[in-house]
């Protein structure tokens, strides 16, 4: 079979003293060590926003990270993206901040909104729910220690199934791991993730959002 291939895209507004190859160039070297993939960088900076048809066609699964330029987005795109998934069956991965991203909201149908969040670096204790879905495998119950909280309500519609869910000292809780299809597509939300603490370098996530690209393009 052939390698899977995965296009790692983000705005690039997360700070390079923390990421300094982007949160897409961390995404795409957890793959490249725990997986069979190939990745493809793509940011917003590029011809067509990194959102060209070359781009898209190519890629089996797309993930996500934005925060601060979800607006500039520009539609044509957004559309492109949804287009991809639910008609060709791309995987989409929205990590983090991008529950508020364009196309996440897209496919979504719904505001996205958070019932809240804090950002004051506390730990999130990660329950596994769904130990049998292909994203939790070798995943057991942990610790991220300094977060972003975001707390429920979060304006979804119903998860297919909810893998992992978070939980922080103050009683806040979250949908973290969550999956959704949309057409031919699969969707897997992952909340950790914020630009200014290194969490995409943490063992647990690297190994869930390995997984998951597996998963939304269909190797699991
Ligand atoms: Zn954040």
């Amino acid at each position: 079979m052939s390698k899977l291939k995965v296009l790692c895209w983000s705005e690039l507004s997360e700070p390079k003293a923390v990421y300094p190859e982007g949160i897409n160039g961390a995404v795409c070297a957890g793959l490249t060590e725990l997986s069979e993939v190939e990745c493809r960088l793509a940011d917003i900076n590029m011809p067509e926003q990194g959102l060209s048809e070359e781009n898209l066609g190519w890629a089996d699964v797309l993930t996500w990270w934005g925060h601060a330029r979800h607006g500039d987005v520009e539609q044509v795109y957004v559309d492109r993206v949804v287009k991809h998934v639910k008609e060709r069956g791309m995987g989409f991965v929205p990590l983090h901040s991008a529950h508020h991203s364009k196309p996440f909201k897209a496919l979504m149908g719904t505001s996205c909104d958070l019932g809240g969040w804090r950002e004051d670096d506390m730990p999130e204790y990660i329950t596994v729910k769904a130990p049998d879905h292909p994203i939790a495998e070798g995943v057991t119950d942990f610790v991220i220690p300094k977060t972003e909280m975001y707390a429920e309500p979060f304006d979804v519609p119903e998860p297919d199934c909810v893998i992992f869910e978070g939980r922080w000292d103050l009683g806040e809780w979250f949908r973290s791991g969550c999956t959704f299809t949309k057409g031919k597509g699969r969707i897997f939300y992952f909340r950790p993730g914020h630009e200014t603490l290194p969490i995409f370098f943490q063992a647990e996530v690297k190994r869930i959002v390995a997984n998951a690209v597996e998963w939304a393009g269909n190797r699991r």
